[in-house]
């Protein structure tokens, strides 16, 4: 296969956008709707004054689309072939608090339904990351040609603070290193070695849970952290007489929420966490900005402004290829938001 893939355009960045249907409470103060899907990629959005606004993507996902239909049409599946194939690929889901970012990425299941031990697993009402898991373990399963080494990693990084969220007895957060040989890593980040479908799955549920409780006592901890799970996939394969071997890896990112935090009211730590939320989701645009032109991806990319993209550097800044997931809500009272959001995921475009 080719050493490095690209959109049509010469970007290695995918960028489609998902609408949440609209919720029962916006439901009920007659929210109006704000968003209108003329499609081939495009979605317009008018406020009362009804000024309109034409943005286009790779793909928009309507209210009515299914998580599979996400996962079958958001470029995921060739991010994860790319992956199987070497490459460090990157999946990002941003947008406002209740945009619907971690409904893409891990489904329906919220922290209350965890607490009261609700699985909807049998259910299928998946996510991005379990629709991708089955992927990557049926995949596996089927090469006798090549075998594969998998592992995962789950963490979080909250006020440019790094926890491990398989490992939360490391209570003071790991650091970030940097190394000629391995660039930007995290030092005794805990790696699990992963046998089945069952082990990944419950990577997953297990760094969720301990999300949870972290959620439980800092209030709006999930919308002002950024979490990242990564499966690490090593090969080895004969290829005429030699062994060939391959590093690839995924990560799956649930971004912050990006809604500008209001001068009011923050103070001291808060205003220290808006500081650095916003910090790194300017950091990441920059460089995703960056890297989507062709002239410049040879140029200087600031990976080094924030931890999160440290951490991304090398899926962001090599040749795998990144998808970014912008979520929006519908409703005509987070307009100014909606457009914040697509004109962030346009930068990428
Ligand atoms: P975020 O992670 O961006 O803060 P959530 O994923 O938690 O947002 O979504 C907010 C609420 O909207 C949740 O109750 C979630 O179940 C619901 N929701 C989000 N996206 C969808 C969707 N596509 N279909 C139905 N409900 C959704
Ligand atoms: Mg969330």
């Amino acid at each position: 296969s080719s050493s490095s893939d690209s959109d049509k355009d010469g970007s290695t960045v995918h960028v489609v956008v998902r609408v949440r249907p609209l919720n029962p409470s916006e439901e009920s103060r007659r929210d109006k709707t704000c968003a209108q899907f003329p499609g081939n990629g495009s979605i317009l959005v008018s406020d009362n004054q009804a000024k309109v606004k034409t943005f286009s993507f790779h793909g928009v996902f309507e209210p009515g689309c299914t998580q599979e239909q996400v996962f079958e049409n958001s470029g995921m599946k060739h991010l994860l072939d790319m992956a199987l194939d070497g490459f460090a690929c990157t999946a990002f889901a941003f947008g406002q608090t209740g945009s619907g970012k971690t409904y893409t990425m891990t489904g329906p299941v919220t922290p209350e339904d965890r607490k009261q031990n609700v699985t909807l697993r049998e259910a299928r009402c998946y996510g991005l990351i379990q629709f991708s898991f089955a992927y990557l373990m049926g995949f596996v399963a089927g090469r006798d040609d090549a075998s594969y080494s998998i592992r995962a990693s789950y963490l979080e990084i909250y006020n440019e603070q790094v926890q491990d969220l398989l490992n939360p007895a490391a209570y003071e957060g790991v650091q970030i290193r940097w190394s000629k040989s391995m660039g930007f890593y995290v030092e005794n980040l805990f790696v699990r070695e992963i046998e089945n479908l069952e082990e990944l799955m419950e990577v997953l549920e297990d760094g969720m849970r301990n999300r949870a409780v972290a959620e439980h006592n800092i209030n709006e901890h999930s919308s002002r952290s950024h979490s990242v799970l990564t499966v690490y996939l090593d090969s080895e394969m004969l290829s005429e007489g030699m062994t060939l071997t391959k590093h690839g890896k995924v990560s799956f990112v649930d971004l912050a929420g990006s809604e500008k935090v209001k001068d009011t009211g923050s103070t001291g730590d808060t205003l220290l966490e808006a500081t650095n939320i916003n910090r790194s989701l300017l950091t990441l645009g920059n460089c995703i900005s960056a890297l989507s032109d062709p002239k410049k991806r040879s140029g200087h990319i600031p990976f080094r402004d924030s931890k999160l993209t440290k951490l991304l550097a090398d899926g962001l800044g090599g040749s795998g290829v990144t998808l970014m997931i912008a979520c929006v809500t519908p409703s005509s009272s987070n307009l100014s938001e909606t457009i914040n959001t697509l004109r962030y995921a346009k930068r990428a475009r």
